[in-house]
């Protein structure tokens, strides 16, 4: 962390001549260092010196000085109104804000107000709905290396807890927890590697995360702001003790787990103002929670947080792994969308579900597709019934459109944040469930009779609510117009009082008129004078006795009487106590409803499911899908599409794919623009949608359980990321080669193309052989290398596919249709005349290309002959082949790279020993 962010330089030297207030400011960016400090004066919240030039900057608002008796700040203020898009920018500047509310109200004390942190506004940790997209959600991480646990010296490498047994990677196991700050959404995994720990931390994709001692930072994308935190809270006991105050005596066994959860839920306490360890964060003077708008919640940032009652323990090989390069390349998501069809995600595509907490739903079975065949099943039954019901599927769609995102807004109840109309929502969305029972009443499959017997409509919440809030509720606690009179008997009586008052008022102009026989004379009342009688100058003299002056204006005079001004008092008076009284009955009410958060949450995650279901459903009837069965030997898709191109493309060619034990091993060869990239991204696709519960765009599909999709996409097709790209490619190669199984789906898209041609081409074939024998995992390779589709002879599980073109005299059309074996040539001089290349460039290419064919032509063809000229770069296996061979010279050459090759253990190295190493051997080669 960025210490004395907002503690300004200067106040070490005038500390002692501080006024009281700036003494407040300062202590507090003591207090909180890694933060921008926001400091409550009135109606605006605060930065001072340094921090307020920063502030009024990022802000874009005006310095401004504050003087007092100690000399001249800098100054910079924010309007509370308004400051959560202030925050904002604060935040992607890569600010913490700590927001320093004042505590007591400003009447009630002399001298200066106190001031407590409510709230650390942090990337991960954000509850307020402004800054929050509901579609997502927000996650903060936390991870520890095995040697995180504080009491252990951090020389201990990482074999602190002395009980891990030794690891396949230097510091771990890895204790990973991840948490939902606006939802209570908390998850705790581990893993052995780093690796592990990337992929997870690619599902999520955390905005912010914090870490232990000696837990590694370079594993975070640059994305997420990650700062290291309290040693202290990672040290096991005291995280145990927390875990289980939250989520109560479960078994977290896992230590690194447990350390990294327990130090999550403190950073969540400190964020919300609590003062959870000790240590450079502050002493623990708990100060009382306040919220914005005067409420003083009772209890400490622990109670706050007591909807954070759920720990969803996982071991990631429950699930489908995707990770980040995979979410990417598949488009799943719109996180950074880099190639989006016209900017549409698999997650748009199909996302017709109703409400926030749907589509947060699906965004996580996409992000967790299962790989238990039963569990798979039952989602799709459920889809299955709905597809089949058109009326169902519209009513349910129809009465989750009136559920409110319930999830986020019991996480403001609980922590005393919800107003009123946050009440009368949950009222609203608890009323239609009843609906929802009564509409699945005839539902068949086990999936949805479960969901229905299961939901809980929380009578008693919602006739609570109902009792107690007004139905058009004020949106401010503490003015009255939030609780029913009929509520409570004091408060009946109180609004009685008033209103009988105010009718004796009302019928006070028509009484006084016929008193005084002055017929212009009026009743009224503003909000400095009170109520008042008012007589034009004209007639002053027809005033009674018991008229008081109050005002004088220029034609008229305002008067009131003792009687008056008695009722006045006392309307007054029952005003003022009874919207005291709804402040406080409505903080009760809140109090129960927050009692109650587990239930509600409980009903918002199967609401959240029949969601998707329906929205699944709804999707699966628009656009013609079909119930896959997952769980067969090998991929068996007839007229499969791809989910998202097909929306935009006018005609999308559909294509079969049939991947078993035999063939298992596609090499794709096609013209560029022919759809080889749409082809293998739509098989992969289908499986993720498939295991993630949804029917799939196919006229019928068999699928095996994958348990990892690969995509590896060669570096000329991601200019975009800016990085190396060829040293990109070969990390990823290796992750392959490393971690793939028998059950995983590779897609290996131009991977080889980042270096010339011959190295390339050496690398796609090694990797080739390697996954076909050793990984066995189904592969689908799409290739400008035409030399590799001769491997198909060579490797049984290795098989050709192609992309049709067809010739319509010099041009080309594609017909984007896969078909059994080899492409013959290289449509790129077409392709580019397709593009609009001048027709004299398109010709001397073609010139150069008829003489390069010629050249050709005395070496051994590549189309008729690739056996033989991919023989030269032939990485492995090649002792085998060369026996018997007596093209001496080469095959002496050929023995000799065979054995250096074998020396290498290309699974361990480095990209960078790689290249050497390949560079060396090319070397050699030319000797
Ligand atoms: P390649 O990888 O062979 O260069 P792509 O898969 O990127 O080709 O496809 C190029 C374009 O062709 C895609 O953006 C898409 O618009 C279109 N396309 C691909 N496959 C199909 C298909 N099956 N039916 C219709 N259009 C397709
Ligand atoms: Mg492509």
């Amino acid at each position: 962390m960025d210490a004395a962010l907002g503690a300004p330089a200067k106040m070490a030297d005038r500390e002692d001549d501080l006024t009281p207030m700036m003494a407040q400011y300062f202590e507090l960016c003591r207090e909180y260092d890694d933060s921008l400090v926001l400091f409550q004066v009135g109606d605006f919240y605060e930065a001072f010196c340094e921090a307020a030039e920063r502030v009024a900057r990022l802000c874009e608002i005006t310095l401004t000085k504050r003087e007092d008796s100690t000399g001249e700040y800098a100054m910079a203020g924010i309007p509370i109104d308004n400051a959560e898009s202030y925050i904002e920018r604060l935040l992607e500047a890569g600010y913490r804000v700590a927001v320093a509310d004042q505590v007591q109200d400003p009447d009630e004390v002399t001298g200066v107000v106190d001031r407590a942190v409510t709230r650390v506004v942090t990337p991960g940790t954000l509850t307020e709905d402004e800054l929050l997209r509901s579609a997502d959600n927000n996650y903060v991480a936390c991870l520890t290396a095995s040697g995180s646990d504080g009491d252990a010296s951090a020389d201990e490498s990482g074999r602190a807890g002395g009980s891990a047994a030794p690891r396949a990677d230097e510091s771990g196991p890895y204790g990973l927890a991840l948490l939902d700050v606006s939802t209570g959404d908390c998850y705790a995994t581990s893993a052995d590697r780093l690796d592990s720990v990337a992929d997870e931390l690619g599902r999520f994709a955390p905005a912010e995360a914090i870490v232990g001692p000696d837990a590694p930072v370079d594993v975070f994308d640059g994305d997420c702001m990650v700062s290291p935190y309290e040693r202290t809270a990672f040290e096991t006991d005291r995280a145990r003790e927390r875990v289980e105050a939250y989520f109560g005596d479960l078994a977290l066994a896992d230590e690194a787990e447990v350390r990294a959860c327990g130090a999550l839920l403190a950073y969540a306490e400190y964020t919300r103002g609590g003062n959870p360890d000790a240590g450079d964060i502050g002493d623990d003077s708990t100060a009382a929670v306040a919220d914005p708008d005067g409420t003083t919640a009772e209890g400490d940032a622990t109670a706050a947080l007591d909807y954070i009652n759920h720990l969803t323990r996982y071991d990631p090989r429950e699930y489908m792994l995707l990770d980040r390069v995979a979410l990417e390349s598949l488009e799943l998501f719109d996180r950074r969308a880099v190639h989006g069809h016209q900017g549409l995600t698999l997650v748009d595509a199909l996302d017709e579900t109703a409400c926030a907490l749907g589509r947060r739903k699906l965004n996580d079975w996409l992000r967790r597709p299962l790989l238990d065949e039963d569990r798979i099943a039952a989602r799709h039954d459920a889809v299955a019934e709905l597809t089949g019901d058109v009326t169902l599927r519209e009513r349910l769609h129809e009465l989750l459109d009136d559920v409110y995102d319930i999830e986020r807004l019991v996480s403001r109840v609980a922590r005393g944040r919800a107003n009123a109309r946050d009440l009368r929502s949950l009222h609203d969305t608890l009323a239609v469930v009843p609906d929802v029972e009564a509409a699945l009443a005839d539902a068949e499959s086990k999936t949805l009779v479960e969901l229905r017997e299961n939901l809980d409509s929380l009578a008693d919440v919602r006739d609570l609510i109902d009792r107690a809030i007004r139905e058009d509720p004020a949106a401010e606690l503490t003015e009255g117009g939030v609780v029913k009179p009929a509520f409570d008997d004091e408060l009946g009586a109180l609004r009685e009082t008033e209103r009988e008052g105010k009718a004796w008022i009302d019928d006070l102009e028509a009484g006084e008129r016929e008193r005084t026989g002055i017929d212009s004379l009026k009743v009224g009342h503003n909000s400095v004078h009170g109520y008042y009688i008012e007589v034009t100058d004209p007639n002053l003299d027809s005033v009674p006795e018991d008229y008081t002056r109050r005002q004088t204006l220029k034609n008229a005079e305002r008067f009131v009487t003792p009687e008056l001004k008695e009722r006045e008092d006392e309307i007054i008076r029952a005003e003022g106590r009874a919207d005291d009284l709804e402040y406080e009955l409505f903080c009760e009410v809140r109090r129960d409803v927050a009692e109650e958060s587990e239930r509600v949450q409980a009903l918002a995650e199967r609401l959240a499911r029949l969601d998707v279901f329906v929205s699944f459903a709804s999707v699966a009837a628009k656009f013609d899908y079909s119930r896959p069965e997952v769980g067969a030997d090998g991929f068996e898709v007839e007229a499969g599409r791809h989910p998202v191109v097909e929306r935009t493309e006018e005609r999308f060619v559909p294509n079969d794919a049939h991947f078993d034990d035999q063939d298992f091993f596609a090499v794709i060869t096609g013209p560029n623009m022919s759809g080889k990239s749409t082809y293998m991204r739509q098989v992969a696709l289908i499986a993720v949608l498939a295991q993630a519960g949804s029917f799939v765009p196919a006229a019928s599909a068999r699928l095996p359980v994958v348990d990892r999709v690969f995509t590896r996409v060669g570096a000329s097709d991601d200019i975009a990321g800016g990085r190396s790209t060829f040293m990109v490619e070969m990390t990823e190669l290796a992750d392959i080669l490393q971690n793939a199984t028998e059950d995983s789906l590779v897609l290996l898209d131009e991977v080889g193309r980042g270096t010339s041609t011959a190295d390339g081409l050496a690398i796609a074939r090694a990797v080739t052989e390697h996954v076909h024998d050793e990984v066995g995992a189904t592969t689908l390779f799409a290739t400008h290398h035409h030399e590799l589709t001769a491997i198909g002879d060579e490797l049984s599980g290795v098989f050709n596919l192609h992309f049709e073109t067809e010739r319509e005299g010099d041009d080309v059309a594609f017909e984007h249709e896969v078909a059994p074996g080899a492409a013959v040539a290289s449509y790129g001089i077409e392709v580019a005349k397709m593009a609009g290349v001048p027709a004299d460039v398109v010709q001397r290419s073609r010139e150069l290309l008829a003489e390069s064919d010629a050249d050709a032509a005395s070496e051994p063809a590549v189309e008729t002959n690739g056996h033989d000229a991919s023989e030269r770069v032939r990485v492995s296996n090649t002792a085998d082949d060369a026996d018997g061979d007596d093209r001496s010279a080469d095959s002496a050459a050929d023995s000799r790279l065979a054995t250096e090759l074998e020396a290498l253990d290309v699974a361990t190295m480095t990209p960078l020993e790689a290249m050497n190493a390949l560079a060396e051997l090319k070397e050699s080669l030319d000797e």
